[in-house]
Order: C-alpha cells, then structure tokens, then sequence
C-alpha cells in the first residue's frame, strides 16, 4: 500500500511520510532551481560542448576530458599510521548536470552542498570565463548517465593505472566513489567493487538508509551515515548496522595559528543527537571514514559561506551554544 497521509496510523509512520514528502518537495525545488539559474545552466552548456569535441565518429577520446578520479584538499590530508592516499569520483550534485545524482537530499544539504566551497566556489573561473571544475563535474555525470559502458571501462582503467602506481610506491590507496553525489554504484557498477576487493578501502556518506541495509560490499564498502535536517528518523537504524553517524556543525574551521594543519576549535567530547548519545570523532581530520571507530559522530565543520546563512537547521548548532 501506498504511503498517504490518511492512512498512518502512529508515530513512526508519520515521521516517516514527513521525511519522504519533505525529500520529494527538496528534489523538486532544487530541480526547477538548477533550471533556471545562469550559472548552472551556462556550466552545462559547456560541458556539453567538451563532450561533443570529445566524441569523434562515435568514439570517445578520454585524452579530451577531464580524469574520472581526482583528490580534493580533505582526502588529501594524512591519514594517521598510514601511508595512504584517497582518490574520489566527483559528479554534479542533484540536478546540477541535469541528471539527479542525490536520491536522499534536503534542502539544507542542496543549498549547503560542497560542490560550492573550495576550488567549486562560483566566482573561480578562468580566463575564459569557464568554471572547469563545475564543468568537469558535470561532464562526469552526462558521461556516466549516457555513456555508462565506456564510463565503467575507463574508471577501471584509471583506478587500475592509480593503484598501480601508487603500489609500486609502497602507498596504500582507498576510494570514494560519491564525493557530491549518491550514485547507488554497488547495484549499478558492481564492478568497481570487484576490482577494489581485498586491495583498496572503499567508503561514502550516505543519506539513504536503504543504501545502508542493502549494502552488498559492506566488510569493505564504509558508509558513514549522513545526517540532515530531515533524517534524524533513520539514526538508529544506521548504527544498528553498524555506521557512524555525521553531522555538520557551526564549529569554525579557523586553523590553529601556531599549528596550520589543526583546528583551532576542538570537537566535543559527546554530542545527543534526536535523544541518542554518542562520542564524537573529528571528522575533518582527513577524510579515510574506513578507518573510524564504530557508534560515534563524526563532527564535521560547516565549510563554505552559505553554510553560515543556513536556515533549514541543517548545519547543528554545537559551537554557538557553547560560547
Ligand atoms: S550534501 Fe550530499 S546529498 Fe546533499 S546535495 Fe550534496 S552531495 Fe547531494
């Protein structure tokens, strides 16, 4: 049976229609919203274009377009008593490439998304007036909604060239499929799990919890579960099987000016979230959410200048209320 408003019957379900209802009105918001926004709609235009050069007869030159898998400034940070390095796939969020990528999302989270902060950040273009960054994400995504053959045989390709390389240095490699996005790729790129069986440490955060119950490479798939404004109904169910919890605070990200590679601002010690009480892991520490201890939040400090304009209680306010 359908799930209608006339139908719940107690609590639980309600919170739940509530979650559904408020998750379909974000994906439809966001969907109208990268329609019609300049920005988004120019950065698509390109990446069509790049696509188009890319495609001779029918064939696809990868030398043309952006790498499919490229690190950002968190996985490249150390990982403690580990000579590691994390590689990610980095798509367009929601409806950015015109393709939904984020099943789970909030407006919160859309608004608040990293897509935008650091090297995303809209007002880094180039001298031609190209936001490569913006563009090469959404090329990634086009690329893999329309070409998903030669997509899968050449991200295998370039995770096989990486971990080659890297192995013949004796450095361990871990990957993270979903940077701006939740792609389900353990049921539609199985694959890739294959290859990174045994050998490279796979993980994600994860908004929808069906992904978390179903997970097929769950002894070497981590995924973190993702808190937003609207999700708190599904913590317990994310710990039960066995996933941390992140969240994303108003804690500053200033750096310790005697020490640029820490925080000025620790995490808490604890935090109660939705009534359930857990320790606290710092979360912005690096990026390697494999490595986490189990039953804990992972701290995270709201990056970006949207974030601190957030309205929708997505961002959790722990510092503001302790100062
Ligand atoms: S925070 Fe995650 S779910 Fe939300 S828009 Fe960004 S990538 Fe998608």
């Amino acid at each position: 049976m359908a799930l209608d408003i006339r139908n719940i019957v107690d609590a639980e379900e309600l919170e739940l229609f509530t979650y559904k209802t408020k998750t379909n009105h974000a994906l439809k918001t966001m969907k109208a919203h990268c329609d019609s926004d300049a920005f988004i709609t120019d950065c698509r235009d390109k990446a069509r274009q790049k696509i188009n050069r890319a495609i001779v007869n029918g064939k696809i030159h990868w030398n043309r377009l952006p790498k499919l898998i490229t690190q950002n400034t968190k996985m490249r940070k150390d990982v403690d008593g580990l000579d590691m390095e994390i590689f990610g796939l980095s798509f367009a969020p929601h409806w950015i490439s015109g393709f939904n990528t984020c099943n789970g999302l909030s407006i919160g989270c859309a608004e608040s998304c990293l897509m935008f902060t650091g090297m995303g950040q809209k007002f880094m273009i180039d001298a031609n007036g190209d936001h490569t960054v913006a563009i090469a994400r959404i090329v990634r995504t086009i690329l893999w909604f329309e070409h998903r053959n030669e997509f899968k045989t050449r991200l295998l390709h370039e995770l096989e060239l990486k971990y080659n390389l890297l192995k013949s240095k004796n450095i361990e490699m871990g990957f993270r499929p979903n940077v701006f996005s939740e792609v389900k790729f353990e049921k539609l790129f199985p694959e890739v799990f294959t290859f990174c069986e045994n050998k490279i440490p796979v993980y994600d955060y994860v908004k929808d919890i069906k992904r978390i119950k179903d997970n097929p490479f769950s002894s070497f798939y981590n995924m973190t579960f993702s808190l937003s404004e609207n999700n708190a109904l599904f913590i317990t169910t994310a710990l039960s099987y066995g996933c941390n919890i992140a969240v994303v605070t108003d804690i500053p990200t200033t750096k310790n000016p005697k020490n640029k590679k820490e925080y000025l601002h620790a995490v808490p010690e604890k935090l109660t979230i939705n009534g359930i009480t857990l320790r606290c892991i710092d979360g912005d520490k690096n990026d390697a959410r494999f490595m986490d201890t189990k039953n804990k939040f992972v701290v995270l400090r709201g990056k970006g200048k949207t974030i601190r304009k957030d309205q929708t209680s997505f961002m959790l306010k722990v510092f503001e209320n302790n100062v």
